[in-house]
């Protein structure tokens, strides 16, 4: 195909690219906006087949069959609740799939493809030149190493990412020294980069840059305490990005190192968002220095003898003779799938005359606007999804707040107890209100494992019980009132 063809087809879907992302900022547009962006990677997909440069067809059609079978079956099964693994088990796919595009195009470029690990090991004669003319030869070097570094990295730092939220590893591994171990490794897989630029035909090099940035995945995430795993996630996603965007600069796909830089810069922004509703600071996730720590907190003694708890029924009273009521949801929603429960207690508030509004707090769930997706399925209209910020200064004149399922993000220690893990993240200051009602199960804490002295508050009860279960019980007896 003509080159400035193939650069103007690239250039549109680039454009739809940003369409798409820009339509994702809004619940409005979000649905058309992954649509543009999907017509755009198809569009791109098609033409770099077109290109020529394709020799074989055969396993690239045998991949698409493949993993677009797995990729459906993937997305028809997944909960809504699993997301964020799928979110983190998709990253690391990307990491490796460009760690892969970058280790076959080194060993291309240095002549035939090794047959085994020693082999693989044995120097061979090569420069710069062997990568391109010239400045090419050594940008096109330093993007594999780069590539190959970051890719590694992200793979395995997506899966142990799976694995904490899958609930597959429960405990807390690190290297001993923790940062420093991390920045050690660090240092040494950017000493092997440079190594590899300055004698390209040094494989042991790039060995070492695999093996050490694999390690640093693991190391990196697994001391990574559960309730940062959304910033975690966020920076992966940017990292997977930027492998892409460099594997772009190795092929010379333009449209790759666009969508890459995308991705990359939307998600360091995700990761910016996330660490200010954590109240975490980017040095500390990108040195791993993010697992909870601080003073050990006994629940007895928060909640020994000071807890109330109601029925359903007695909560509907309450809400018959509230003019404000402002329900909080969490993770507890999403487990319970209450939200369309939730929704028709609102409409019998309403239809009673009261005034309803839902507070949401940045990462109440399990994953970056978790609970906007649940409520907007529940046909909640987006007007009555209120965020923190404005959220937080109308608790005083709301009668009553129900918190449904939500835990650490209406912890009143991340505002008052200075040693806590939580301290200093933002919450929503739903202890502000005249009334609490908070449906749960139990007082078992939360993701952050702490104990919320909400609930032992005067002004709180506790509606013991599966989350939609106790809703449903709410809505009929206010419809009976
Ligand atoms: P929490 O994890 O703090 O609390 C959820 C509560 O839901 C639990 O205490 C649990 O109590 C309750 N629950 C579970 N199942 C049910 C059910 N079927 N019915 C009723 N209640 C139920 O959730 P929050 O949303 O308040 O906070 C989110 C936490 O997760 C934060 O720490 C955040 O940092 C972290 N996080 C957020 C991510 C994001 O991107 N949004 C990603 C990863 C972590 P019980 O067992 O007693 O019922």
């Amino acid at each position: 195909m003509n080159p400035t063809v193939v650069s103007f087809i690239y250039l549109v879907a680039g454009v739809l690219f940003i369409l798409g992302i820009k339509g994702l900022t809004k619940p409005k547009t979000a649905v058309r906006g992954n649509k543009l962006s999907a017509l755009g990677m198809l569009i791109a997909v098609i033409v770099t087949l077109l290109d020529g440069d394709v020799v074989n067809y055969n396993f690239i059609i045998a991949g698409v069959l493949v993993g677009s079978g797995i990729g459906a079956v993937m997305a028809l099964k997944i909960q809504m609740t699993s997301m964020p693994q799928m979110v983190a088990l998709l990253n690391g796919f990307g990491g490796g799939a460009s760690l892969t595009i970058a280790l076959a195009e080194y060993f291309s470029k240095l002549g035939s493809a090794p047959e085994s690990f020693s082999e693989i090991l044995t120097p061979v004669v090569a420069t710069s030149s062997n990568f391109g003319s010239g400045p090419e030869g050594t940008i096109a070097l330093v993007s594999i190493g780069l590539t190959v570094l970051i890719g590694a990295l992200t793979l395995t730092g997506s899966l142990v990412a799976f694995a904490k939220l899958q609930e597959l590893m429960k405990k807390s591994y690190g290297l001993p020294g923790g940062p420093i171990g991390n920045g050690i490794f660090l240092v040494a897989s950017a000493v092997a980069v440079v190594c590899l630029v300055l004698n390209p035909g040094n494989t042991a090099a790039m060995v070492a840059i695999v093996g050490l940035a694999l390690l640093l995945g693991l190391f990196l995430v697994m001391p990574i305490g559960g309730a940062d795993m959304p910033v975690v996630i966020a920076l992966l996603n940017s990292y997977s990005g930027i492998a892409a965007a460099l594997a772009g600069f190795i092929l010379g796909n333009t449209v790759l190192i666009v969508a890459g830089s995308l991705v990359g810069t939307s998600g360091l922004i995700l990761t910016q968002i996330m660490c200010v509703a954590m109240n975490r600071s980017l040095t500390n996730v990108l040195f791993g220095k993010m697992a909870a720590g601080g003073e050990v907190i006994d629940a007895d003694e928060i909640y020994a003898g000071k807890v109330t708890s109601a029925q359903p029924d007695e909560v509907a009273m309450m809400l018959e003779m509230a003019k404000r009521v402002v329900i909080v949801p969490g993770y507890g929603m999403a487990m319970a799938q209450a939200q369309h429960a939730v929704r028709e207690l609102a409409d019998s508030m309403e239809a009673k005359g009261v005034e309803v509004e839902y507070g949401i707090h940045p990462v109440a769930g399990r994953m970056p606007g978790h609970m906007n997706v649940l409520l907007a399925e529940a046909e909640v209209p987006y007007d009555k999804l209120v965020e923190m910020e404005r959220i937080n200064p109308t608790f005083e004149d709301t009668d009553v707040v129900i918190v449904i399922g939500a835990n650490d993000v209406t912890n009143p220690m991340a505002r008052e107890s200075e040693g806590s893990p939580i301290y200093g993240m933002p919450i929503l200051n739903v202890d502000k209100a005249k009334n609490v009602v908070v449906i749960k199960r139990s007082l078992s804490p939360g993701f952050a494992g702490l104990p919320n002295p909400l609930f032992a508050m005067d002004h709180t009860v506790m509606v013991y019980g599966d989350g939609k279960k106790a809703v449903v019980e709410m809505t009929t007896a206010l419809n009976q009132a």
